[in-house]
């Protein structure tokens, strides 16, 4: 059942893993199909995980075809995928975005890259990991948003399929570094403002309509 896409899921683990946006086994990847869930499972060392070692999951969470416990995180996941369009979610435990996860309540907009995000990412308030607090927590800061961070933890972010998602979990970390290293010089920041960042929105939007152009964006 969805061979295809527990392959998917099983190869973003690993890709996170090499990436260093995850360490052992934090983080999970999932996929929606229609009114099935297919989720990274627990505790598995990404770096032996198989499309067989990933589970379908009905949107209430029950398994439909599951030979491990799903993710801690099955509750912001299905959370997600219970209201909105999204057909993706990646979940990191990114070093610079976990960090500026602890001293921000929203990143701020240093970086054009933001617009890629539908905005400055939020930063979700603490609750304990895999609860349904949150799940809720996290659902409200994605509002309008194709990422967040979440506050002492990591990073969640949502699109439309994998391959491009786990294109901007890079660049999400990468604008959370620029940060840091911003803000650990005694100088006010310049931040670019709400219309920039629409019109960058809109030409990145122009780029991606034109499949045969090399993803530069600048
Ligand atoms: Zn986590």
């Amino acid at each position: 059942m969805l061979a295809a896409e527990r392959d998917a899921v099983a190869d973003a683990c690993r890709r996170l893993r090499r990436e260093g946006l995850v360490v052992g086994t934090a983080g999970n990847v999932s996929v929606r199909v229609g009114d099935l869930v297919v989720i990274s499972p627990s505790g598995v060392d990404y770096d032996e995980l198989t499309g067989a070692d990933v589970g379908v999951h009905a949107l209430d969470g029950t398994a439909v075809e599951a030979t491990l416990a799903p993710s801690s995180e099955l509750p912001l996941h299905l959370a997600v995928y219970a209201d909105t369009e999204h057909r993706a979610i990646v979940h990191t435990h990114a070093p610079h975005s976990t960090a500026l996860s602890t001293l921000v309540d929203e990143v701020p907009p240093g970086h054009y890259y933001t617009a890629m995000f539908g905005g400055p990412v939020r930063v979700a308030p603490y609750a304990t990991y895999g609860s349904e607090q949150l799940a809720r927590h996290v659902r409200a800061a994605l509002e309008g948003r194709t990422a967040a961070l979440l506050s002492n933890h990591g990073a969640v972010l949502v699109g439309a399929a994998l391959p491009a998602l786990l294109d901007r979990t890079a660049y999400l970390e990468y604008i959370c570094q620029v940060q840091l290293l911003a803000g650990a010089y005694p100088a006010p920041q310049r931040l670019l403002d709400e219309a920039e960042i629409a019109t960058v929105a809109r030409l990145l939007a122009g780029y991606g309509q034109t499949p045969t152009r090399p993803r530069d964006q600048g």
